[in-house]
This record gives C-alpha cells, structure tokens and sequence, in this order.
C-alpha cells in the first residue's frame, strides 16, 4: 500500500494513506490533516507519496513514512509528552508531533544542517507558528547522535536519520527502561513505555 496513496491536494493525500491503512489512529489523522505538506515541501509534487527534494542533498521522507512514524509513536505522542525528533529536516514530522502532543507538550526537532534548521522555521512559520512562539516546538542545529539534553528526559524519539544502531547519547535522553524498534528505511523510533513493532 505504500507509495500508493498520491493526492490532488493536501487532504486527498491524508485521506488516501488512511483508506489505505497507513493512517490508523484519529489523532495522527488530525494532525497531518492540520500540517499542509506544501507548507514543507516546495517542489511541484508536494502531494505525491514518495519522497521530494529540500536542498542540501537531503529529501522530505514520503508521507506514508512519516504516518507509519506517528502510528508506531502514537501511544507516547499523548497530550503533556516530550519528544525528540533527529533530523528533522523539513519540520513537517516535528510539527505534526508538536500538535499531537498539545499545549503542555514539549518537542525539539534537531538536525546537523543549519540551513535545513532555517528552512523548518520557515516551513513551519507558515501555518503553524504559534506552535514555537508557544515554546511547543523548537529547532536546534546539533549532531542528533549526541542527543539533546536540554529536553530530556523524552518521552519517545524518532531517528529520522540512518544509524545502524541508536547511539548511545541519544538513549540516554529517554525515560528508563527503554526498548528500541527499528522501522523500514532505516528509521529507528524509540519510546520509553514499550516497543512498538514487534
Ligand atoms: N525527517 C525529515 C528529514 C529526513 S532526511 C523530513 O521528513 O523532512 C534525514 C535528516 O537527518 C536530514 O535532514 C539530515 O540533515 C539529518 N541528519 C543526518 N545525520 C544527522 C545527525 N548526525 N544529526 C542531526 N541530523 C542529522
């Protein structure tokens, strides 16, 4: 079903990938429903389900990627949570969990590129800057394998960087007893209250 779910506009899009499945949860729907992909993806395809240039030689993952994400995170992705996101990229994943996680959540989107950093803030000043201006969401420039110890400790992370295994820093940043699971393409979505995928 991947790769299927192609829209004529934003919401055909999110409403392709939950009839196919991929979308399963209401609270993940509302949130990419809220988060208009062309807000983060500037090519002509914003709309397609595959993944699209943002410069620096770095990609918007495919939606279908970023709702299996928010679907293997959405029991930690609650109102009052903290998440990490490594390689934010875009911002478009950081500000879809920054709504799932609501007024008194807390997420920080960390990638090593400053101009992508720049571009999320701007991506994300679009539509949805009351999000940061509300301290829901901040961006850091920052080597994610490192963590970012100034939010922990997280309630989940999402590694949207390839890494074969989860450094270690970035595991310490989680609440205890922290299981690890590893998603297709090379994902690795962390939470601290059980694996998700099994
Ligand atoms: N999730 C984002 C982008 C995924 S591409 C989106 O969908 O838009 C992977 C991202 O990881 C890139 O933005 C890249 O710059 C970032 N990245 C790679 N290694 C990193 C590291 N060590 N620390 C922080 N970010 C890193």
């Amino acid at each position: 079903m991947a790769w299927r779910s192609h829209g004529k506009n934003h919401r055909d899009l999110v409403d392709q990938l939950k009839s196919h499945g991929i979308i399963k949860s209401p609270s993940v729907y509302n949130a990419m429903a809220a988060v208009d992909r062309s807000d983060f993806c500037h090519t002509h395809e914003a709309y397609k389900d595959n993944p699209q240039p943002i410069g620096s030689n770095v990609t918007i993952s495919a939606p279908h990627m970023h709702a299996h994400a928010l679907e293997t995170l959405v029991s930690h992705l609650k109102p009052g949570t903290r998440a990490l996101d490594v390689g934010s990229g875009s911002g478009y994943l950081s500000t879809c969990m920054a709504i799932m996680v609501g007024e008194a959540g807390r997420v920080v989107g960390i990638d090593h590129i400053k101009d992508l950093v720049d571009l999320s803030l701007s991506n994300t000043a679009r539509s949805h800057g009351n999000l940061m201006k509300t301290n829901r969401l901040k961006y850091v420039v920052g080597d994610g394998r490192k963590g970012y110890s100034d939010g922990a400790p997280y309630d989940c992370i999402h590694v949207g960087a390839a890494a074969p295994t989860l450094p270690q820093p970035v595991g310490m940043g989680l609440l205890p007893d922290i299981p690890t699971t590893m998603l297709p393409s090379q994902n690795i979505t962390c939470s601290s209250r059980g694996p998700d995928i099994h």
